[in-house]
């Protein structure tokens, strides 16, 4: 049976099986747009309810019970119900929400930040990693009083910053240079170009949502180069990659950029940004200097994220268990890649520690445009095989490790995994 075929016998399936999900996605598209208010989490023919969650279990309206290796998409690193944050949260309450002032809370939050993360001497909080990536730019174009912004293809760092197909129409008018990801001589060459006018280079680095393609150590390094040579600010986006050591990426790479942007599980779960770097850049907003940069921001230290954030990084994910975690991935990972080798299949994973994501063929993935074709198809067959395995990952065959998971839950993942493999072997054959 050709691929076309296979999908939609697993789309039938999983239609027959999920009927209260499907009538509550009809009755949601009468006041949200195809009944969705957040992109990613759509794909047809519709998109399961989850009805709750506990530890690394979610419920679906149908009562179909998943192991989730989702996890918010990196955000739900402490799982649903994890004792320790829902004290946090308990106790924040307690003390009153919404509290119009400077809060006990706030200063905590960004000391461990700033601990774990040695190149944020000075942070700010927003709520999201998309703010926290528009008030970074705004921030490098103001310091180095220039217009440009290098971004690479392939690259999400928020809603309106998406690159991921190239330029988007929903993106903030900056002034951006799109350069090939891990094409040091392209973005040196879109430099030279820049002519003096590059206040920023924004790189993530390993490209999350473009299916974690991982920055090369030569590139990464060599954009830093670049950036002191053009006189312009290196900021990280590591709202994904903060979690793959106890200081992020940049800790493994030894690599110190100018800003950095965080997000996800740092609030505990709760909404979260963050975004700093240099304290002579982050003065920028110190509100006793005359000409500050404003950043207003409601929510911006809201109890509850605040709360959650200390306890999460205070005493759940430590930097041990950040060590541990990204271990217990590279080993998931390389087993897994084993298995497709094994089964002559043409698939891995890429990905660093507890972040990875499934891709068809065998060849490096270094960029977006290095996906195969028939990409979309392979992931979307597993996803729809995982689900009916009781396993949760994302339509785009991004799976993620949260805390809560045990050896007993990767086993399952790797034996349903194995399952997919022979179901499937005839399309998925090198
Ligand atoms: N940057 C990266 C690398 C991300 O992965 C994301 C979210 N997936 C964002 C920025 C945006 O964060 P948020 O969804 O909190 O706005």
């Amino acid at each position: 049976m050709k691929i076309e075929q296979q999908l939609a016998a697993l789309r039938r399936a999983y239609t027959a099986r999920n009927p209260e999900s499907s009538a509550r996605f009809d009755s949601a598209t009468a006041w949200m747009p195809g009944g969705n208010t957040r992109s990613v989490l759509y794909y047809g023919p519709f998109p399961l309810a989850i009805a709750r969650g506990a530890g690394c279990t979610l419920w679906d309206a149908d009562g179909h019970e998943y192991t989730d290796f989702l996890g918010e998409f990196t955000a739900g690193l402490y799982g649903h119900s994890h004792p320790v944050i829902r004290a946090a949260i308990d106790a924040a309450l307690d003390g009153g929400i919404n509290l119009s002032g400077h809060n006990l809370l706030e200063a905590r939050l960004a000391c461990l930040v700033s601990e774990r993360f040695d190149s944020l001497q000075r942070l700010r909080f927003t709520n999201s990693g998309t703010e926290a990536n528009l008030l970074a730019i705004a921030a490098a174009k103001r310091f180095t009083g220039r217009g440009k912004v290098m971004v690479f293809k392939g690259a999400y760092h928020g809603g309106v910053l998406s690159f991921v197909g190239g330029h988007s129409a929903m993106n903030v008018p900056h002034d951006f240079v799109l350069g090939r990801y891990n094409d040091l001589a392209d973005a040196s060459a879109l430099a030279r170009e820049c002519a003096g006018d590059l206040a920023a280079i924004l790189v993530e680095p390993m490209q999350g949502a473009a299916g974690c393609i991982v920055g090369r150590d030569e590139f990464l390094h060599g954009l830093r180069k670049l950036a002191t040579d053009a006189g312009a600010l290196l900021v990280f986006d590591e709202v994904m990659t903060s979690r793959l050591s106890p200081g992020g990426r940049q800790q493994t790479l030894a690599i110190r950029p100018d800003m950095t942007t965080l997000g996800k599980y740092i609030g505990g779960g709760m909404s979260f940004g963050a975004f700093g770097g240099r304290t002579e850049i982050m003065d920028l907003f110190d509100p006793r200097k005359p000409g500050y940069l404003g950043h207003p921001g409601t929510f911006n230290n809201n109890v509850l994220t605040m709360s959650a954030g200390i306890a999460g990084l205070s005493t759940v994910f430590t930097a041990a268990v950040a060590v541990e975690l990204t271990a217990r991935g590279d080993a998931l990972r390389e087993r897994l890649n084993a298995m497709c080798r094994r089964a002559g299949a043409a698939l891995r994973f890429t990905g660093i520690g507890s972040l990875m994501n499934l891709h068809a063929g065998t060849g490096d993935i270094e960029r977006v445009d290095d996906l195969a074709p028939g990409d979309a198809d392979i992931t979307e067959l597993f996803f729809f095989h995982m689900l009916e395995q009781g396993i949760y990952v994302a339509r785009r065959g991004f799976v993620v490790l949260s805390l809560p998971l045990t050896e007993a839950d990767l086993e399952r993942f790797a034996a349903a995994f194995a399952g997919f493999l022979a179901r499937y072997r005839a399309v998925l054959q090198a």
